[in-house]
């Protein structure tokens, strides 16, 4: 049973969804252009919290016009990178100051446990804000040593990439848009940022802060609406330089499609299948807790989600057992109450493509050890599941599910080749993690695996210093770390005569 209890919200959370949501464009609040809107459910209740603009084109041709004016005219892109540096600081100030609410929001909203929210999502933007702060005044170009007769200075500078389209999913709304916005930012870009239509809220609120930390105006521009039109526009706009985007691979695709068009830069985080592997020498404790955790954490919706569990044959039974009762130790229910550990799936859509999956492995043999149905009779919630005796073949092996499900497969050949084989069977290439206590083990994995990210004794890690990225349909470039900076700068070469 699972108690799905009104929550309390804080009152500043109160005010700001009792007032109607506005988007914000060129540093004013305002209604879709064609005056609709669209609702916004807390996925625990399938209650209406707020309703927003429902923008579409319109929107995003006059949020792309303002970030064009504000890139042209410079008051962001030619600030002093100190004076930049300070104020994306000052982002991760006023979300410190606010994270409470934030926390409770992004619970309310998506639904995921607020204490995960608070230590998690809110905690990580704060972080993603301060380091990128630093970027901004080392974004240095080099002096090049040419090699053609007579003599010559050569030099390059980075600049900014110019108007961004940023486009981001459910899963981390607050976060996702942290990810996105800290870089551009720091490194003097101007935005148009679309939120997934799950989950706006944290977004807009975040809105109020880009105008408290005196960000001028037209610099971060925030439109609502769905993928097929406000997405579709972003990508497909003539006058945007980039676009990032976060979310599935086959929308990612579509992307790049459009952005074909006047072949703007493309970066993409997509989805994966990401293995956990635990070789018979791990510390079984930590294995089991961390690849019940890689899971089940965010009720499964990670991009990371070590979905695809490989268990060494002479540990096999225990990690299933152990996986399972770390399963039915997770209280479950509204994310608001800060005791839950799983919350609802962000949408009915999820909800509906998750049950098609656990019907699925059913179906094609899997055994399931704990879970395997939906839970309780409102909200999106979902049994946490193991699914043992799984293999290759099985649909819930090869295609990623997004929620609380989890395959595993034994294993029994001690070569590190083979295990890597196994662990490379799919198209997509996030992340892995390896559980052993063996050094040489777990390095040379690092290097057989087909991952942009790889975890030693850990899963979902991950830190704003740390590039983070896919291999193969997982996506293009990498997001964080230096490595960002490449994404929202271009590189000139400058050639003088002396
Ligand atoms: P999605 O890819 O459809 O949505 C992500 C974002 O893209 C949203 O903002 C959406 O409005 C936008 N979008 C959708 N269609 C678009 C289009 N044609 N043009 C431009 N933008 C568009 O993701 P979803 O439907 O919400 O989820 C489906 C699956 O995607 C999930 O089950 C999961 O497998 C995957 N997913 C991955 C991540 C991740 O972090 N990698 C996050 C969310 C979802």
């Amino acid at each position: 049973n699972i108690a799905v209890r009104k929550p309390l919200l804080g009152s500043a959370l109160s005010g700001f969804l009792g007032q109607n949501r506005k988007i914000l464009i060129d540093g004013k609040w305002v209604q879709a252009q064609n005056g609709q809107t669209f609702e916004v459910e807390d996925p625990a209740t399938q209650e209406i919290i707020a309703h927003v603009p429902l923008g579409d084109k319109a929107d995003i041709d006059l949020a792309v016009a303002a970030a064009r004016r504000a890139f042209d005219s410079g008051p962001w892109s030619r600030m002093s990178p100190g004076e930049r540096s300070r104020i994306v600081w000052k982002l991760g100030d006023l979300l410190e100051k606010y994270a409470d609410e934030f926390a409770e929001l992004e619970a309310l909203d998506n639904g995921k446990p607020v204490t995960n929210a608070r230590k998690g999502d809110v905690q990580g933007s704060i972080e993603m804000f301060r380091y990128m702060a630093g970027w901004a005044t080392r974004l240095n170009g080099e002096t090049i040593q040419v090699s053609s007769p007579g003599n010559w200075h050569a030099y390059t500078l980075r600049e900014p990439v110019g108007v961004v389209g940023q486009i981001i999913p459910w899963n981390f709304p607050l976060m996702m848009a942290a990810w996105k916005l800290a870089p551009a930012l720091a490194s003097g870009c101007t935005i148009v940022l679309k939120p997934a239509e799950q989950t706006p809220l944290s977004a807009l609120r975040f809105g109020e802060l880009i105008q408290e930390a005196g960000i001028p105006d037209g610099v971060v521009n925030i439109v609502t609406g769905f993928g097929e039109t406000a997405g579709a526009a972003l990508a497909a706009h003539p006058d945007v330089d980039k676009v990032a985007f976060t979310g599935s691979t086959e929308v990612g695709k579509i992307i790049v499609r459009a952005a074909a068009g006047n072949l703007k830069r493309v970066s993409l985080e997509l989805g994966g299948k990401s293995p956990a592997i635990v070789f018979p020498d791990a510390d079984l404790d930590l294995a089991i807790a961390g690849t019940a955790d890689a899971i089940f954490y965010n009720q499964g919706q990670c991009c990371t989600a070590g979905s695809r569990l490989f268990a060494h044959k002479s540990v096999y039974d225990k990690v299933v057992a152990g996986v399972a009762a770390a399963a039915g130790k997770l209280k479950i229910g509204h994310g608001l109450d800060p005791t839950v550990n799983l919350g609802p799936l962000v949408s009915k859509e999820q909800h509906d493509r998750v049950k098609g999956f656990l019907d699925s492995g059913r179906k094609e043999g899997a055994e399931v050890v704990t879970g395997g149905k939906i839970a309780g009779n409102q909200g999106y919630f979902v049994e946490p599941t193991v699914l043992a005796k799984t293999n290759r073949d099985m649909r819930v092996v090869r295609e990623e599910i997004f929620g609380p499900v989890v395959c595993v497969q034994s294993f029994d050949d001690d070569s590190l080749e083979a295990v890597a084989k196994f662990a490379n069977d799919t198209e997509y290439g996030l992340q892995a993690s390896v559980w052993t206590r063996n050094l040489k083990t777990a390095h040379m994995m690092a290097r057989k695996i087909k991952a942009g990210t790889i975890c030693i004794n850990t899963h979902n890690y991950g830190d704003p210093a740390w590039p983070f990225g896919g291999y193969k349909q997982s996506g293009w470039g990498r997001e964080m770390g230096k490595e960002v900076m490449e994404h929202y700068t271009e590189t000139k070469s400058v050639a003088a005569r002396l």
